[in-house]
């Protein structure tokens, strides 16, 4: 499990009181039993519970304030070209590790464009590096692993975050085929 996704709750992980537009709120961030878990917490339950000693909830990583933001609507259901933000999210969500090179340039892209912020990083038992974003806008939490490439890896890695937006993450492979309909000419 070397990176992650998160989403936002729209409620209290404590109280399960609802958030409301431009609220502030609390994420922590920690492992859990299987995976990486976040808790997103109202300002009444952080002072209550947490405020004195976030680091006390088992598996602490890191913890930071936010902004609640009411989720626009969904858009219209279209088809669209992948993004820099949406195959980084698919890739996230294939956990693939031949990508890992790819998610690390693309969470750089986006760092650069403020789509996402960094919130930490935190170094592995393995030692190496994780990254902590936050989505600016909808708070979405990712966790990125450095690959800490060399300077002549650096062509090739953008090379193929390149080819991938251009083509997407999963290029028909020609399995589907049409289906051929025989016209009945009696
Ligand atoms: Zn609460």
């Amino acid at each position: 499990m070397d990176w992650h996704f998160r989403s936002r709750s729209h409620q209290c992980n404590d109280c399960e009181t609802a958030f409301v537009d431009e609220q502030p709120y609390r994420t922590i961030l920690f492992q859990g039993f299987e995976s990486l878990e976040r808790r997103d917490i109202c300002p009444d339950c952080w002072d209550k519970i947490y405020k004195t000693e976030p680091g006390k909830i088992e598996g602490y990583i890191s913890h930071w304030q936010g902004i609640y933001e009411m989720p626009p609507p969904p858009p219209p259901e279209a088809i669209q070209k992948d993004n820099a933000e949406t195959l980084l999210k698919k890739m996230i969500e294939q956990n693939n590790p031949e990508h890992t090179e790819a998610c690390f340039i693309l969470a750089v892209m986006l760092e650069r464009k403020r789509v996402i912020k960094n919130k930490d990083q935190v170094r592995q038992e393995n030692g190496k590096r994780m990254l902590i974003y936050e989505h600016a806008k909808n708070g979405d939490v990712l966790t990125i692993l450095d690959p800490a490439l060399k300077l002549d890896e650096l062509g090739d890695v953008q090379a193929k975050v390149s080819e991938l937006l251009e083509h997407g993450l999963n290029p028909s492979d020609g399995e589907s085929k049409p289906i051929v309909t025989v016209t009945d000419e009696s």
